[in-house]
């Protein structure tokens, strides 16, 4: 029921939270367990949302049902215009679920997705018996502390934790071989949880997107015509949301430090059909106004709007088996987030937004960097957002008013269960430019 190997994390956490009133171990627990709501948003460029709803309908009623008993309901959510809501009907339960079959052993990435409701792809396995042929029956186990060599046959003694039952398509030759197999390697058909598989969902039409991050983009709000930034863009869940929504009139230009992210995201514009007006780059962008940028064709004040969806511990994914993290790397993403932030505020016009987000619950990912951006940089403030559907901003080690702290949005609330209470951790600030 805790993620964290190393009790000082967990120190650090329990102090910091103390001063909101939070007690530490209930977000601990709630991290071990996946978002009972899958959320997916509909690519409006190419079809109307009751629309696509229709359709996913068809897709779960005619695709081959992973979950024995399980059934799903779907429906648009009620202010996120364009999100659907796939939720378990009778109620979301961790099942009981018994090993029954080969123990076969994936990785703890494709683990953490399985409980979310993906597939377990020959990538993701990472242990299987001598004896496992196509057909077998398989008990499915993670294994959490990544000892598991790919290619493992006996039994893995290591900590593990059972994820499910379910039937192989491949033998352990296909999986292991010099020339693997690279496809669907299992198909699970009871799952410890009972998120649904989004398989055949995908495509043009749906972004499997979790809520806060579709709610980030429509608080900011772009508008057809505008000059948009979108600074941390890869893959591009966001980016492609942004450009949906300006419906190809104005600019959007989506960076990312990352080639190999901006390649997936290249992809993720072509299969959604929304490149128009999109310039895509691959750059620093905590170097956007120094001089190695000159063959970057942005100038400061330029911006209608900037998304700062920063790169972060990722503390707020969930489910997560476990995680090792020190509390000097969590210290080092603050430094860039700020970097990011300040160079944002100077390519943004005044009058102009920006937003800033993570996927972390930590403070000084959080409040503390919107403290720092409001002392440093007086041109900007808080603005409130819309829609709010979270929670508000933390007490802490931060000089933030009551005022500012409900300005702010939060998705740390782990004692609801709630569509927009039960999603992955998140944070999101707005703020605007002052006019000169
Ligand atoms: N906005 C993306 C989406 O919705 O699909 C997710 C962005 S992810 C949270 C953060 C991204 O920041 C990563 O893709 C990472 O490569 C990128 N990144 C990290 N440092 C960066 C920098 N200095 N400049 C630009 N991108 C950076």
């Amino acid at each position: 029921k805790t993620p964290f190997s190393d009790h000082n994390i967990v120190h650090f956490f329990e102090r910091q939270f103390s001063k909101s009133g939070i007690d530490f171990k209930q977000i601990e627990q709630w991290l071990t367990i996946p978002p009972r709501f899958t959320t997916l948003r509909v690519n409006t460029s190419r079809k109307n949302v009751d629309e696509a709803i229709e359709q996913l309908k068809v897709i779960f009623a005619n695709k081959c049902r992973r979950l024995s008993n399980t059934h799903y309901s779907i429906s648009k959510h009620p202010i996120i215009s364009d999100l659907i809501i796939i939720e378990v009907e009778g109620g979301f339960k961790c099942r009981e679920v018994l090993p029954e079959g080969k123990e076969v052993i994936v990785d703890l990435r494709c683990g953490q997705s399985v409980l979310r409701g993906a597939e377990i792809y020959a990538a993701g396995v990472v242990g299987a018996p001598n004896s496992l042929k196509s057909d077998d029956k398989v008990a499915v186990f993670v294994d959490i502390d990544g000892k598991c060599l790919r290619g493992w046959k006996r039994r893995y003694e290591g900590r593990k934790v059972f994820l499910g039952n379910g039937v192989s398509f491949v033998s352990r030759r296909d999986l292991f071989s010099d020339c693997p197999n690279k496809g669907l390697a299992i198909e699970l058909t009871d799952c410890l949880y009972p998120c649904p598989s989004l398989y055949g969902s995908k495509g043009a039409l749906f972004y499997p997107q979790n809520l806060p991050s579709a709610l980030c983009v429509h608080v900011l709000n772009p508008q057809p015509g505008e000059f948009v930034l979108d600074m941390c863009a890869a893959p591009g869940g966001k980016a492609t949301h942004i450009a949906t929504l300006m419906k190809g009139k104005g600019q959007l230009i989506a960076i990312d430090k990352s080639e190999a992210r901006v390649s997936v995201m290249r992809d993720n514009f072509e299969k959604l059909g929304v490149e128009e007006g999109v310039k895509i780059l691959s750059f620093d962008a905590t170097l956007l106004l120094n001089e190695s940028s000159e063959n970057i064709p942005l100038k400061k004040c330029s911006f209608d709007k900037i998304l700062v969806d920063a790169p972060c511990s990722g503390l707020g994914q969930r489910p997560q088996l476990t995680r090792d993290i020190t509390i000097k790397a969590l210290q080092s993403y603050p430094v860039t987030q700020k970097l990011l932030l300040k160079v944002a505020e100077r390519l943004l016009k005044p009058g102009g937004i920006l937003v800033y987000s993570t996927c972390s619950f930590t403070l000084h990912e959080n409040e503390e960097v919107v403290d720092y951006i409001l002392t440093n940089c007086p041109n900007l403030e808080l603005k409130p957002q819309y829609p709010h559907l979270g929670g508000t901003g933390l007490k802490g080690d931060h000089k933030l008013t009551t005022e500012q702290l409900n300005l702010l949005q939060r998705f740390t609330n782990f004692d609801s269960y709630s569509v927009n209470d039960d999603t992955i951790g998140f944070f999101i600030a707005k703020f605007e430019k002052k006019l000169a």
